[in-house]
């Protein structure tokens, strides 16, 4: 008897949405799925499986293992086996001394690869339905190689599409089950081969596609048929050079065609930018926020939103920039002022207070001792292993606040 444990935080905006890697495991495992709080009887179960999506997850399996008097030492514990999986374990071995295996890759893999990763060599996932939402999947992998992206490079595999027949058979079965909202799941939405016919289905018969994050190469095909959404997409950097040198193949007047384009269908953007990626020139970002001020003043017959993300550099073990430098966070604050001062100059925020982190509504990207713990995560190994389970008894929330931060990286 298998028991799948999520190790999602309690307060995630994905709680109650569809998760559907852990799907899949549960049903290849057939195992029945419980959040990381639970308390049960485990003596019911042979091997208790972790399913962490993020690394900052793997603080919350010791939690499940406190409560339920499970030993977390793999060499002291002998009645029950610990298996975990999902994107947030990189290979480095951070649980090789708790869990008896760390799955890496797809549960629904047929094939393992040169770095022991499980891959699916067809995706044949099934759609799940759940609060008359569905998601059906499209793709796995990307067929670009930022080098930045862990998932194009680590997690997500070789770029692959599920067949357009099972993807309008999955769809015509939503439909008939009465559904009217799908998610397709998909790194990239506009990539997939099949992206105008599975458009046309939805329109035709009324479904409303929850997806709206685009890579700005395919965003010609998918934005004319999601109109009057608000999209999101990834630009990374508004410095051409640095968006180019990063596999980013983007050109400035690109980029400009493509917001004009997507303007003419949508009530806005949603920018995703990376601080920090190698010899950015940020005098670039603050003169696109002037010339963006200026695109959304030219429009006089509606309303449109700009919004802007950063996120810092993280440089992933298994990408091209793996050994690039971390972010140096006075710069980053030198930059972050002038940033604010620009988001407000070009009316972006009109807030009389200085924009900072704790206002920033999380767009500045983590805090330098949040950062710094993500990547000791990310980077280290079985000598974090007493760490992960003293630190927090009582588990991680979404975000790690300072004083979580700083008792982790100094005790
Ligand atoms: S387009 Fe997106 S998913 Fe694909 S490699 Fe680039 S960042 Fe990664």
């Amino acid at each position: 008897m298998v028991l799948l444990v999520d190790t999602l935080p309690r307060n995630s905006r994905n709680q109650g949405s569809i998760n559907l890697g852990i799907e899949i495991a549960s049903k290849k495992l057939d195992a029945k799925i419980v959040p990381w709080w639970t308390k049960l009887d485990c003596n019911e179960y042979d091997t208790i499986a972790f399913n962490v999506f993020y690394p900052t997850q793997l603080f919350n399996i010791w939690p499940f293992l406190y409560r339920n008097n499970i030993e977390p030492l793999k060499s002291k514990r002998s009645n029950i086996r610990l298996i975990a999986g999902g994107q947030g374990i990189g290979n480095n071995g951070i649980l090789n001394e708790i869990c008896d295996e760390v799955f890496l890759g797809e549960i629904d893999g047929d094939i393992v690869d040169s770095k022991g990763f499980h891959r699916a060599s067809t995706i044949e996932s099934p759609y799940v339905i759940k609060n008359n939402k569905a998601v059906v999947e499209l793709t796995r992998g990307c067929k670009y190689r930022c080098k930045f992206c862990e998932y194009s490079w680590v997690h997500g595999g070789k770029y692959r599409e599920k067949e357009y027949d099972l993807v309008m058979q999955q769809m015509a079965e939503c439909k008939r089950n009465g559904i009217g909202n799908i998610n397709f799941l998909s790194a990239n939405f506009g990539g997939y081969s099949h992206v105008s016919d599975v458009m046309d289905f939805c329109l035709k018969n009324r479904i409303h596609i929850l997806n709206s994050d685009l890579c700005l190469k395919d965003a010609y095909k998918a934005i004319p048929l999601l109109r009057k959404t608000f999209i999101k997409v990834g630009v990374e950097s508004f410095d051409e050079k640095t968006r180019i040198d990063a596999g980013k193949q983007i050109s400035d007047l690109e980029l400009d065609e493509i917001i004009d384009f997507s303007l003419k269908y949508c009530c806005g953007i949603h920018f995703y930018l990376i601080y920090g990626l190698p010899g950015d020139n940020y005098d670039k970002w603050y003169r696109w926020l002037e010339k963006l001020s200026k695109k959304r003043k030219d429009i006089t017959w509606r309303k449109i939103r700009f919004e802007f993300s950063i996120t810092n550099f993280e440089p992933c073990c298994g990408t091209p920039f793996e050994k690039m430098p971390v972010v140096d966070f006075q710069k980053k604050h030198e930059f972050l002022k002038k940033w604010a001062d620009s988001l407000k100059e070009f009316g972006y925020r009109k807030t009389p207070e200085e924009i900072w982190y704790h206002n920033s509504r999380g767009r500045f990207g983590r805090k330098e001792l949040s950062y710094k713990l993500l990547m000791t995560l990310k980077y280290g190994g079985v000598e974090l292993t007493e760490k992960l389970i003293s630190t927090f008894p009582n588990g991680v929330n979404t975000s790690i606040n300072d004083e979580q931060a700083e008792k982790f990286l100094l005790t």
